[in-house]
């Protein structure tokens, strides 16, 4: 065997290196030699990862490390009858050395020495009021949760016991499995890839470590939320299996549908009905706003349809940005119920309205001349 690389130099940091200049440096060589990263030559690369791994393994530890600076490598190979000990990595494999590195890095799911696993991200749909929306709430809900397992501490043995290391796997989670040529890694059909077995189950929860409750929180929702947007209660998920970090609640808001308002993004929309006489005349007229109503100016010879804006009386958006503006839509209505007399005035006003020889119908006349041009063509 070929004379060991000093583990400094082959973690690229100086012999006085903090803790965390080794750690830091140690991830980024991890991802260097990462086998996607390195398709054309993966056996190269895993050679060179296994080195880089035991060099961290002697480094990240103090009294390993301390050993290694006095004695060199005979201080902590096992083969040499070393002091440190630092026994065992060599036959550790690939995916192992894999899952630790990136399972830290990446946060997510990865399954990590001990055999504990993070619990699952749960949703919960929270319907809310426009006006909650708006303004902002806080509200108690109630959620279904796998919570560790108060009997056992979570760790899925009887009270008293505690898991012991599997007879299988030796307490690493997996195995390897000699397919023809190929030495292949699988997880530990013993233990699950756990690396520890229960002999003595805890009664509560069955050896999960975990078990069903409910609990009640209290969700704080910002001002100026939509539908769709998802609000993250940190650690609030599943409890981690075996004493492992529990997953994140994710609060997913859907908005009830309003009596009045419509929203789009941060603008409010409404319909309000006018009389015909206030279209005509002119008028002043009370409109509704989520806080409170405000009067609105109707000029004279106002048509159907037509939007008024009322700035600043929109949304704040949750996100930032300006506030919204409220757009109210008039609706003339035309009179029901008419009364005998109400006819006959009503007659009257036609009568007067095409008499004059003026105008009072703009879009009446537009439209005629445009289906006349229709047809004349
Ligand atoms: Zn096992
Ligand atoms: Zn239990």
């Amino acid at each position: 065997m070929a004379a060991k690389e000093d583990f400094y130099k082959l973690l690229g940091v100086e012999r006085n290196a903090s803790d965390e200049e080794i750690k830091k440096s140690y991830r980024k060589m991890a991802m260097k030699f990462h086998p996607d990263r390195n398709k054309d030559d993966p056996e190269t690369a895993e050679a060179k990862f296994k080195q880089i791994k035991e060099a961290y393994e002697i480094l990240s530890d103090a009294k390993k490390r301390a050993a290694y600076d006095q004695f060199g490598h005979a201080g902590v190979d096992p083969s040499m009858g070393g002091r440190g000990g630092a026994g065992g990595f060599g036959a550790e494999g690939f995916s192992d050395i894999f899952g630790d590195v990136f399972g830290d890095i990446f946060g997510g799911g990865g399954r990590s020495r001990g055999g504990v696993q993070r619990g699952a991200d749960l949703r919960y749909n929270l319907e809310i009021t426009l006006e909650e929306a708006v303004a902002g709430t806080e509200q108690k809900i109630r959620i279904p949760v796998l919570t560790a397992c108060g009997e056992c501490a979570g760790t899925g043995a009887k009270k008293g016991s505690s898991p012991i290391i599997c007879t299988t796997c030796h307490g690493h989670g997996q195995v390897r499995m000699q397919q023809g040529f190929f030495s292949v890694q699988q997880a530990c059909p013993t233990c699950r890839g756990t690396g520890k077995q229960i002999k003595d189950p805890c009664g509560k929860c069955y050896g999960q470590g975990r078990v069903q409750e409910s609990k009640t929180l209290s969700a704080k929702i910002p001002a100026g939320v939509d539908t769709g947007d998802r609000i993250r209660l940190t650690g609030e998920g599943e409890a981690g299996e075996r004493g492992g970090p529990a997953g994140d609640l994710y609060v997913e808001i859907r908005v009830k549908q309003h009596d009045i308002f419509v929203r789009d993004g941060a603008n409010l929309y409404c319909e309000v009905p006018i009389s015909f006489v206030t279209a005509c005349l002119g008028d002043e007229i009370k409109v509704p706003t989520l806080d409170g109503s405000v009067m609105l100016k109707i000029p004279a010879e106002t048509q159907t349809a037509k939007q008024f804006r009322l700035r600043g009386k929109g949304v704040k958006p949750v996100r930032g940005g300006p506030v919204g503006d409220l757009l109210c839509k008039v609706l003339v209505e035309t009179p029901v119920n008419l009364t005998k007399e109400q006819k006959a005035l009503v007659e009257k006003l036609g009568e007067s309205l095409t008499g004059g020889g003026k105008h009072h119908s703009p879009q009446e006349h537009s439209f005629l001349d445009r289906v006349k041009n229709f047809f004349d063509l």
